[in-house]
């Protein structure tokens, strides 16, 4: 089945939260997923200066992973991810690769001392999966506020953004998962 779509808790994630991921991409996408064994707490990315676990260090691991028979894999984690130049990232994806991964730390309505909000928490996590997905076929970042592809820097521009993505972004995506479909099949 080589077009299955790999989700790969990374750490502890909440089982409800990944068929969650699993239901938004069969949805969204038309992608069967699987829901693989969870991969070890991510200790070797973790900085402790930052108190925070390097995004690439895990995409990595991901990657090092037996893709074969995977269309993409979505590692999803709980703990907080950043990139060198930027403070924190929800996400990280290579793009135009195979795999991706998210955190759902600042996705909880709690991390900004608002009550646990379950609804909001799964729109937000469809929403930042979706983005991610949308980068590892090849989609980069949307002017368009509403967009899924719009960058989100702060929770507010996830918040105000679509689960979608725009008519244009929508036709690239259907083109670049048609191109994945056909090389996975070769
Ligand atoms: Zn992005
Ligand atoms: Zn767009």
């Amino acid at each position: 089945m080589s077009n299955c779509v790999t989700i790969c808790p990374v750490g502890s994630v909440d089982e409800e939260i990944l068929e969650h991921i699993a239901k938004c991409i069969w949805i969204r996408c038309g992608l069967t997923c699987r829901i693989s064994k969870r991969m070890e707490n991510p200790q070797y990315a973790y900085n402790p200066t930052r108190c925070q676990y390097d995004s690439k260090a895990i995409l990595k691991r991901l990657f090092q992973r037996n893709l074969h028979g995977t269309l993409r894999l979505i590692g999803v984690t709980s703990v907080d991810l950043y990139v060198p130049i930027l403070k924190f990232v929800f996400g990280l994806a290579q793009i135009e690769g195979k795999c991706s991964i998210i955190s759902l730390h600042r996705l909880h309505p709690r991390f900004y001392d608002q009550p646990s909000n379950p609804d909001l928490l799964l729109a937000r996590v469809e929403k930042t999966v979706m983005h991610e997905l949308g980068h590892t076929f090849g989609i980069t970042h949307c002017r368009d506020r509403r967009c899924v592809m719009y960058s989100s820097v702060r929770i507010d521009d996830t918040d105000a953004k679509h689960t979608d993505f725009c008519p244009t972004c929508f036709e690239l995506f259907k083109w670049y998962l048609k191109k994945s479909l056909q090389k996975s099949s070769e």
